[in-house]
């Protein structure tokens, strides 16, 4: 361990990009070279930024002696919706009930968007925007102008997409903007999709979009080669309609390229009944499709297989504060204008006061004040649900290590599927960036896998939930 600790120093850490599904555990290195601890963590929950992004700010925050994150630091990840329009109507559509309510299709304007940017480029502190919605990003009139925003300000740039009203020009302007795009597929039949997510008129084919993407692909192949940007994460949620469909549809993704593909149960708004031969249906299919798991360069996530009997996980349970919600905002349109919202699930909650983005607002000092009023007043105890419970507990395994030691180092680990409590752990920050060539090779780890203790309670992996 100490050989493992004292070469760490030297380590450079690789950028997302090139461990994205290589790491599933974070690294815990005291300064004094004590017994490591490690918790599981995953992309899942912080790319296209790094999980040491947030090391860094929580680090500061220590160092300041702002111990809980009690004064406002800017989001290191911003959720812009930038419209409530959609061309579909989506059966599981999380925004729907707050969306019809709506008389107009507020969006956010590109000036405002232009605006916001150029100050959090300047401040630096802000990695990431990710365009979702709400809406569906490309029904908003702007989005041509939209997507060159963020990289002209050094900003990272996501975007979750169903995809429809993408053509070719704009497929090649989410291969140039565009660092990390999650595609909601949910089907591989015009008419199963036809089914879930109601697409208005104009709507790509599903053959059109898997041919775009494939393009995409081979851009990325021919033109960045093993720097697999943009990331492309395919969705699928669960539903007796579409089960039929599952292995079929992680078998195309598989063939055209995409990174990963994630199957998540539909929890809420509808409620899903599934008969006993669904519910066999599923369980087989889940079987299968964790088959073509294939990591690198392709992942599959799964639910767990008890997912549609589980009762929904109380946060408090999980986490005593809610440090996502300091780390990471939400701006929305409504029709008194953008407002911030602060966690995901107060979407649609309305234009809480002072939560509005005036005109003459500076984005950051307008995020300062919000964060001294924001509701929930107390996180995660007024939580009855939360979407970030396996990133709250990711952070928070970081922030009680940095409170006890403000220098402990971390580090993005692999740790075997069945890891016990003193487990063997791959240190892969360490590794070259050319790691599909290290991969050829025996033993891929320039560095000694260090045998470290798991802190007691750690982070299931809770992607299927986040
Ligand atoms: S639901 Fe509550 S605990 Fe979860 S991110 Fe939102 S505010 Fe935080």
């Amino acid at each position: 361990m100490a050989e493992a600790a004292a070469k760490l120093d030297s380590v450079v850490p690789c950028p997302p990009f090139q461990l994205y599904g290589r790491w599933n555990a974070l690294l815990a290195i005291p300064s004094d070279g004590t017994k490591s601890l490690w918790t599981w963590a995953h992309d899942g929950d912080f790319f296209p930024e790094s999980i040491l992004d947030y090391v860094e700010v929580l680090r500061s925050s220590v160092v300041e002696g702002d111990r809980d994150l009690g004064c406002p630091r800017d989001p290191v990840r911003i959720d812009v919706d930038l419209t409530q329009d959609c061309n579909a109507h989506c059966l599981f559509c999380f925004s729907a009930r707050y969306r019809t309510r709506l008389t107009t299709a507020p969006r956010i304007r590109l000036s405002d968007l232009e605006r916001w940017l150029a100050e959090l480029g300047r401040r630096a502190r802000t990695k990431t925007i990710r365009l979702c919605g709400g809406g569906e990003p490309f029904a908003h009139p702007e989005i041509d102008g939209v997507l060159p925003l963020a990289h002209r300000y050094g900003l990272l740039q996501s975007v979750i997409t169903n995809f429809d009203l993408v053509d070719e020009a704009r497929c090649r302007a989410i291969f140039e903007h565009v660092d990390h795009f999650r595609w909601s597929v949910d089907a591989v039949s015009d008419t199963t999709r036809a089914v879930i997510h109601r697409p208005g008129p104009g709507a790509n084919c599903l053959q059109r979009s898997f041919e775009l993407v494939r393009q995409l692909v081979e851009w990325r192949r021919r033109e960045r080669g093993a720097e697999r940007r943009p990331m492309i994460w395919a969705t699928f949620m669960l539903l007796p309609q579409n089960v039929p469909e599952m292995v079929e549809f992680a078998s195309i993704m598989k063939e055209i390229g995409v990174d990963s593909v994630s199957f998540r149960p539909v929890k809420y708004p509808v409620h899903v009944t599934w008969s006993p031969l669904e519910r066999a249906r599923l369980r087989a299919g889940l079987d299968e499709v964790a088959r073509l798991d294939a990591p690198p360069h392709f992942r599959v996530f799964a639910p767990r297989p008890t997912w549609s009997d589980a009762t929904i996980l109380l946060p408090s349970s999980h986490f005593a504060d809610c440090l996502s919600r300091k780390l990471r905002t939400v701006v929305e349109p409504t029709e008194e204008g953008p407002t911030f919202q602060t966690c995901g699930l107060m979407r649609g909650s309305g234009c809480h006061p002072g939560h509005r983005l005036e005109s003459d607002d500076a984005f950051a000092s307008a995020w300062a004040r919000v964060a001294k009023r924001r509701i929930p007043r107390v996180a995660p105890i007024e939580c009855r649900r939360c979407i970030d419970i396996s990133m709250n507990r990711t952070l928070t395994f970081v922030l009680d290590m940095l409170k006890g030691d403000p220098s402990a180092r971390f580090q993005r680990a692999l740790a075997p599927s069945n890891a016990s409590e003193v487990s063997r752990l791959t240190l892969v920050d360490s590794w070259p960036n050319d790691v599909d060539a290290a991969c050829q090779t025996a033993n891929p780890a320039p560095y000694p896998p260090v045998c470290v203790t798991q802190v007691s309670g750690a982070a299931t992996n809770l992607w299927a939930d986040s």
